[in-house]
């Protein structure tokens, strides 16, 4: 049996849909489906127009009076005559046509005697460069028209993949790479969809169409499933589903331990469309909200209002409860290919989130331009991602300072006391929690990326994941040292990373004073049916001797234990 990590529980049964890299081929093939090809083609060619549009927009001068130009080339039907004939008449395939129908036009404009003419051959080109980075890129991921219970397999799907994905269709993704924190496994548990990571050699072992079922609890693979296998992983589901009924008493429960210390389960979301899971699970808030989401989920840098929009609709849904709206976090791992970023050694380390922002401030800007107007549509917390000193907290609120006269000038309403934190996720910032504490309104700890960097492990990598651990004493000693910097300054410290919902974690983080557990919305039930099981003074004494122990090892066995216990 094939196998990998599961990462995202429940059961998938369904064909395969295999997404290898080598599978478009820009080589002539004739396609069953000519009407089918040319929409596809005509769908790309609009999509580069939209594009092309939306740049030009935002030009004036010269500039804008190139692009005019450029545009009506790209709007012309001569140039597309030949390309729409390939398909039509002759069945060629989207890509072939593209590459061979402007081609010729290119030809026909080079040969120009006109020297402006003969230059626009260049246009052409580039035209049909666009054109055809579409059509590669539709025909490996437009998953728009998949048929249901389809299970995604590839090697990766980079976060911006993942955001454009129709999921309705999905029965599960398995994937050779990434990890339990890999932003593909964090959507996929949003949406409960059924997700194993690290399989290896999946996309050479399976071919498309096959029928497959999938545990993404256990990892399991069922190639060609027998009767029995299907019986058994169909009898798993109904119990999951059992358990979510259960679970259901608690939507409107309060998350309190059981002798009275309270805290709010809170949820993390990626657009607008989560809430409908964050409302299903009662949640208390929205602890993260990440907006780099709506920066991926678009081929160009999403408008002020289109941002303002995605806001407004989140903090009306929220009814009055908090939430934080965490500012572009990009780079990493998290690429926006329209920003053209270069490409860096060490991009872990390198140029993303706040560095980004607080260097380029007219990105930075727009976003809190939007934040900011939406904030009167209820109660808006900003939180700055990657924050490795108390030199970018200022900056950054001066920015935001400068943004807030902007919009007093203009006779522009937003909340005057929307809060501004911090994510803890850097050690540095762990250590100087203290001090830092002191220029913000609240800490959310990342652990996701605070693991990575305390223990130098990639969080994405496979192959030393066994060394990424929440458990390591060090990182359990900054989680201490984050929660203790705020609570000394009398604000909140809550927590954003996968651990906040991972039950052996909870009891310390209980004992550490912990005030906000954040997560994926599908785990909020049970991590406040967990808390309301749990006695404070208990889980006290619990983290004392957890922060005495130097193994992760023994402090995952002791956890495991504790957790077993209750
Ligand atoms: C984290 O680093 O823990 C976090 C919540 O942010 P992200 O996973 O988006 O990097
Ligand atoms: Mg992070």
């Amino acid at each position: 049996m094939l196998k990998g990590t599961g990462v995202s529980k429940g059961i998938g049964i369904g064909h395969t849909k295999v997404l290898k890299n080598e599978e478009v081929k820009l080589t002539d093939f004739k396609v069953d489906n000519r009407e089918n090809e040319l929409e596809f083609f005509k769908k790309c060619l609009n999509d580069v127009i939209d594009d092309t549009k939306k740049v030009t927009e935002k030009l004036s001068g010269t500039e804008s009076d190139i692009m005019n130009a450029y545009l009506m080339i790209l709007q012309d039907p001569t140039l597309t005559s030949e390309a729409e004939r390939l398909i039509k008449e002759e069945g060629y395939n989207a890509g072939y046509a593209t590459k061979v129908g402007f081609e010729t036009v290119e030809e026909v404009f080079k040969n120009m005697d006109d020297e402006y003419m003969s230059a626009r051959a260049s246009d052409i080109q580039d035209i049909k460069q666009k054109v055809l980075n579409k059509i590669v890129n539709k025909a490996e991921l437009d998953l728009s028209n998949l048929p249901e219970n389809t299970i995604l397999v590839s090697e990766d799907l980079s976060t911006s993949d993942t955001a454009k994905l129709n999921l309705k269709s999905i029965a599960g993704i398995i994937i050779e790479k990434g990890s339990e924190n890999s932003h593909v496994s964090i959507m996929a548990r949003t949406h409960e969809i059924p997700a194993i990571v690290g399989a290896k050699n999946i996309v050479k072992k399976l071919t498309n169409d096959e029928y497959i079922a999938m545990n993404g609890s256990t990892g399991e693979i069922f190639e060609n499933p027998t009767q029995e296998e299907i019986d058994n992983l169909t009898k798993i589901q109904k119990d999951l589903k059992t358990e979510k009924e259960n679970l259901s008493k608690f939507i409107k429960r309060k998350s309190i331990t059981k002798d009275g210390y309270k805290t709010e389960v809170v949820a993390n979301i990626g657009t607008p469309k989560d809430m409908d899971a964050v409302i299903a699970n009662g949640a208390e808030g929205v602890g993260l909200f990440r907006s780099e989401f709506l920066y991926m989920d678009s081929d160009s840098m999403p408008t002020e209002d289109q941002q303002f929009e995605a806001y407004k609709e989140v903090l009306e849904r929220a009814e009055g409860k908090r939430v934080i709206v965490r500012t572009l976090d990009i780079g990493g791992d998290k690429d926006l290919k329209y920003m053209n970023l270069d490409k860096e050694d060490n991009p872990f380390l390198g140029y993303r989130a706040i560095r980004i922002c607080l260097r380029e401030p007219e990105i930075f800007k727009v976003q809190l331009r939007a934040l900011l107007r939406a904030s009167v549509y209820g109660k808006l917390a900003i939180m700055l991602p990657m924050i490795s000193s108390i030199d970018e907290i200022r900056d950054a609120k001066k920015i935001i300072e400068e943004v807030k006269e902007e919009l007093k000038a203009k006779k522009i309403k937003f909340d005057k006391n929307v809060k501004v934190g911090i994510m803890i996720e850097i050690p540095s910032a762990a250590i100087m929690a203290e001090e830092l504490a002191k220029e913000c309104d609240f800490f959310s700890i990342g652990t996701n990326d605070l693991i990575q960097y305390t223990v130098a492990v990639e969080r994405g990598n496979e192959k030393i994941s066994d060394l990424y651990t929440k458990f390591h004493p060090a990182v359990i000693r900054l989680v201490k040292m984050a929660i203790d910097g705020a609570h000394k300054s009398k604000i909140f410290c809550g927590m954003c990373g996968e651990a906040a919902a991972d039950e052996r974690y909870i009891p310390i983080l209980v004992g550490l004073g912990l005030d906000e557990f954040s997560m994926n919305p599908t785990k909020m039930l049970s991590a406040r049916k967990m808390i309301r099981s749990l006695n404070h003074k208990e889980c006290k004494k619990l983290a004392q001797e957890v922060l005495k122990m130097s193994s992760a090892k023994e402090i995952k066995a002791r956890l495991e234990e504790y957790k077993n216990s209750l």
